[in-house]
């Protein structure tokens, strides 16, 4: 297997294959992006002829921007025969001499993908029953995972992934449900942005109740209702109109100020922000924030407009980092395009002492 496969959001394949390019020549490692527009995904090929495990362990999941899930995988089979799909599969699995504990199926998050989940949901039972005959999936095998990666129905990519560099959700996409009574879609972007960034284990002492939280571009108040739902108190900053329900529970304070230049009355645990602006100009802000230890963690979208969107995000995640830095202020930093996330990827900061 010398090729990793990255999913990412249809659109962005040029995007998060500028990113490996730069962060596989910043490894020392060679290889080269395979993209097509709106595909959904990206393939990664290494020039040397042996095995890519170390350069898919070299570019952790969670250190990417634009990838949603990163799987290491063998050259693609392409005009699998209708009457037999099968055998050309199992055979290459065989061959690989690799082990499996679970075979997932998963499809491009287009509607070309979504069209040939038929086909794959009719084949698993088939393929499982073959595998396990042939000694490829069995109960115990290192958590590995067998990918098989539809991009048309004749053609597929054997792929695997290794439990602590992947995405456990199908696709890479984290699936949320939209709470009834919330007062905007954009919600659950901060709650997947949680689900990301904040391991489950530390959600009961990092987003608790009692806590205080300034968003940043609140109205109506998507963001905010999340903060609530912890039983945080919020400062919502924005000229527009807060939901009602929303502040008849008496934990948001509307303030009609300017986002950019509002400071808090002492110090707080979170800072959220979702303002549509110049990302650079959203940084600026962040950075104020930051060294002067106004919240112990912040989450804010950097929104992109541009064309050369990977380079933008660099540009910003590299001035924040340093302007940090030279405020000798110790922190944690994250960035994704999350699966609600449009136009736009999440950063999550979190101040180390
Ligand atoms: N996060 C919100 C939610 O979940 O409902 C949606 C936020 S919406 C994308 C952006 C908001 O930023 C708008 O309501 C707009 O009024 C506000 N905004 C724009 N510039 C602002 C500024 N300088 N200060 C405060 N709010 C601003």
């Amino acid at each position: 297997a010398n090729e990793i496969i990255f999913y990412c959001r249809p659109g962005f394949e040029a995007d998060l294959s500028a990113e490996l390019v730069e962060k596989v020549a910043a490894l020392g490692l060679a290889g080269y992006p395979i993209a097509n527009m709106n595909s959904g995904y990206v393939r990664f090929v290494q020039l040397s002829s042996g095995p890519a495990n170390e350069l898919h362990r070299s570019l952790p999941l969670a250190a990417l921007v634009f990838a949603r899930q990163s799987l290491l995988a063998f050259p693609p089979l392409e005009s699998l025969p209708r009457d037999d799909r099968l055998t050309p599969i199992i055979q290459q699995v065989i061959d690989s001499g690799w082990s499996f504990e679970a075979l997932w199926q998963e499809t491009p998050d287009t509607n070309e993908g979504k069209a040939l989940t038929g086909l794959s949901k009719a084949l698993q039972k088939p393929l499982e029953s073959l595998l396990r005959k042939r000694g490829a999936l069995r109960r115990k095998a290192g958590g590995r995972r067998l990918h098989l990666f539809w991009s048309a129905g004749d053609e597929v990519q054997i792929a695997m992934s290794f439990p602590g560099n992947r995405s456990e959700s199908s696709g890479g996409v984290q699936r949320l449900r939209f709470p009834r009574e919330a007062p905007s879609r954009s919600t659950l972007k901060l709650e997947e942005a949680w689900h990301t960034f904040i391991d489950r284990e530390e959600w009961a002492e990092r987003l608790h109740g009692g806590m205080q939280a300034a968003d940043l571009g609140a109205a109506p108040g998507g963001w905010t209702y999340q903060l609530v739902r912890k039983g945080m108190f919020v400062y919502a900053i924005d000229n527009g109109p807060m939901d009602k329900t929303l502040m008849a529970t008496g934990q948001v304070e509307h303030l009609r100020e300017d986002g950019f230049v509002w400071e808090p009355p002492y110090r707080l645990d979170w800072l959220v922000c979702d303002i549509v602006d110049k990302p650079m100009r959203v940084i600026d802000m962040v950075e104020r924030w930051l060294a002067r230890r106004w919240c112990r963690e912040a989450v804010f979208n950097l929104k992109l407009p541009m064309k050369q969107r990977w380079q933008e995000v660099e540009r910003c995640l590299m001035r924040l980092e340093k302007t940090l830095a030279n405020a000798n202020v110790r922190a944690h930093m994250q960035c994704k395009q999350l699966y609600h996330d449009r136009e736009e990827v999440t950063v999550h900061v979190r101040l180390l002492e």
